[in-house]
């Protein structure tokens, strides 16, 4: 995709600060980062979305991002955990639509927080989780 700033990033047109590339993805660091040390995984080919990846490099995606994960745990960046994220769709928060998975060293205290809905600490019953597994099921 021309105007697509993560596609012009993996051919080279575009500035980043890699971590790591092969001939499927690209790491690079997040120019507006979480915490020090927040990377991108991100296919070379341009997928907006989770449903435009093909599975295998969705796969390797992840495989990548527990390298990135691996190497910031040897690093002397500071990271007592790490998140993965990934936003598909705009309502998820995503704002580049070229798929890529966000590799987030967290620190006590680094002040990143998920808030959650009202109806959060309301447990469901049982019969609604199995009627939410047995439609999901049928429509994998
Ligand atoms: P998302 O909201 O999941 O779509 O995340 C997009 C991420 O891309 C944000 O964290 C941005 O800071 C990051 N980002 C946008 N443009 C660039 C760029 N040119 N280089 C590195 N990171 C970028
Ligand atoms: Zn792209």
């Amino acid at each position: 995709m021309e105007n697509c700033i993560f596609c012009k990033i993996s051919k080279g047109i575009a500035p980043a600060s890699i971590v790591y590339e092969d001939e499927i993805c690209i790491a690079f660091m997040d120019i507006q980062p979480v915490t020090p040390g927040h990377v991108l995984v991100v296919p070379r080919i341009h997928a907006e979305g989770l449903s435009d990846l093909p599975e295998k490099i969705g796969g390797h995606l992840f495989k990548v991002g527990q390298k990135i994960a691996a190497g910031l745990k040897n690093s002397d960046i500071r990271c007592e955990g790490i998140n993965f994220f990934l936003a598909d769709g705009a309502v998820a928060f995503q704002t580049v639509f070229h798929v890529h998975l966000h590799v987030i060293p967290r620190f006590s205290g680094d002040g990143f927080l998920l808030s959650f809905g009202p109806d959060y600490r309301n447990l469901p019953e049982r019969e609604a989780l199995d009627k939410l597994a047995m439609t999901l099921r049928s429509s994998l």
